[in-house]
């Protein structure tokens, strides 16, 4: 591995939120100003079709990156702020196996995204009325 996909490696296993290219390519210049946005572009690309890398899509029309890990979790993303929450459910889990076997099939993957806003109200600042 040259030392700058070390770089973009060392970025992604240490983001803990869902970075896109852009986010990765500001990261790594961080840490080796002479890495480019295409390098970044091109190692990504790599890292995904090794599997080491999985690619969201959380219906903004960037592609989000993270690293791939055997334990399994879904996303809900707040439309509002973009924030990304990571969730299991054992039961919804359970619920696509089932769905899976029922239609004849042994289940090899899923991808499943939940969308909402959140219904947490914002503190005021003034905490008059
Ligand atoms: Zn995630």
């Amino acid at each position: 591995m040259t030392g700058q996909r070390r770089v973009i490696a060392r970025v992604l296993s240490e983001a803990e939120d869902h970075p896109d290219v852009e986010d990765v390519y500001r990261r790594a210049a961080k840490l080796d100003s002479r890495i480019s946005i295409a390098t970044v572009y091109r190692t990504v690309r790599l890292f995904e079709e090794a599997n080491i890398l999985e690619r969201h899509d959380f219906g903004d029309g960037r592609s989000r990156y993270e690293e791939a890990t055997e334990e399994h979790h879904d996303h809900l993303i707040d439309i509002r702020s973009g924030k990304v929450i990571e969730f299991q459910s054992v039961e919804i889990e359970a619920l696509q196996q089932e769905i899976a076997r029922s239609h004849g099939f042994r289940l090899v993957g899923h991808r499943l995204e939940l969308y909402g806003v959140s219904l947490e109200v914002p503190a005021k600042k003034d905490g008059g009325g």
